[in-house]
């Protein structure tokens, strides 16, 4: 494997099954239409992914997470990665506007699970198990991961709820390791989650950017603080 520059991260793989996962300052939004940088993300979205992986795996649930190796790197299981976000949603923001008619804010009564593939010429669309099988992903992986995805929501619902933020919705990857296990992947970070005020609604994630809802490393820094501090 070569060394990966992504839009969000650099994946530089070591010998053996590791690689570092290097995160960068860049962000963007609307499929890449949107472009800017933020000195000090890079390095919140690592420790806070480092926090909730390490949470996780308290809890039993496999993830890639190995070490902090420097401030803005992790050092990771080196997978070889599902094409798929996995989308959880508790509460309706985003594109799920755009699916149901429900208003921004509305709890969803149970949590719902969606599947996106990863794919920026296509505009990551959404699909279903009937097109992951024919990307290669088995209906026996996709209940794994699904299962998965759902614990993930279950630990960190709690988790942010005892701490005053509502965990409204969220991206997760998958990928196989050499033993052929499914392992929770890439990062949980407000780039990649939605989080809200319990009490204002504020936002505390990457949406501060998308809608320029204020400065986002400060937003970032009080959700690092609330969560660790
Ligand atoms: P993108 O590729 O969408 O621009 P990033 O900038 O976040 O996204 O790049 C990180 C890349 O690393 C993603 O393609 C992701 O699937 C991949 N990845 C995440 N975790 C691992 C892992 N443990 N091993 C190998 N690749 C990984
Ligand atoms: N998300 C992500 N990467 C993507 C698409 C979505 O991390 O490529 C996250 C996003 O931050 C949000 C959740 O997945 O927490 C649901 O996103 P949504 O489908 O509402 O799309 P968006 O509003 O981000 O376009």
């Amino acid at each position: 494997m070569e060394v990966y520059e992504g839009k969000a991260k650099k994946v530089i793989p070591l010998d053996g099954n590791k690689a570092i996962m290097e995160f960068k300052d860049d962000a963007t939004a609307f499929n890449g239409e949107k472009k800017a940088q933020f000195g000090g993300k890079g390095t919140l979205n690592a420790k806070i992914s480092a926090h909730l992986f390490k949470l996780l795996e308290g809890k039993g649930i496999k993830t890639h997470f190995i070490g902090i190796a420097g401030d803005n790197r992790l050092i990771v299981e080196k997978l070889d990665m599902y094409p798929l976000e996995v989308v959880v949603r508790n509460v309706v923001a985003g594109s799920l506007k755009k699916r149901l008619p429900l208003g921004e804010g509305t709890e969803l009564p149970e949590p719902i699970v969606e599947l996106y593939y990863k794919d920026d010429a296509l505009g990551d669309p959404m699909i279903n198990h009937h097109h992951a099988k024919i990307l290669g992903v088995s209906p026996e992986e996709l209940d794994e991961m699904e299962r998965i995805a759902l614990s993930v929501n279950e630990v960190l619902r709690e988790y942010f709820n005892e701490r005053g933020i509502i965990l409204v919705d969220f991206k997760l990857e998958f990928g196989k390791n050499a033993r052929g296990e499914i392992v929770l992947a890439d990062e949980i970070s407000p780039d990649t989650c939605r989080f809200w005020d319990a009490e204002t609604k504020e936002s505390l994630d990457k949406d501060v950017f998308r809608f320029e809802k204020g400065d986002l490393v400060s937003a970032y820094e009080e959700l690092y603080r609330r969560l660790a501090g």
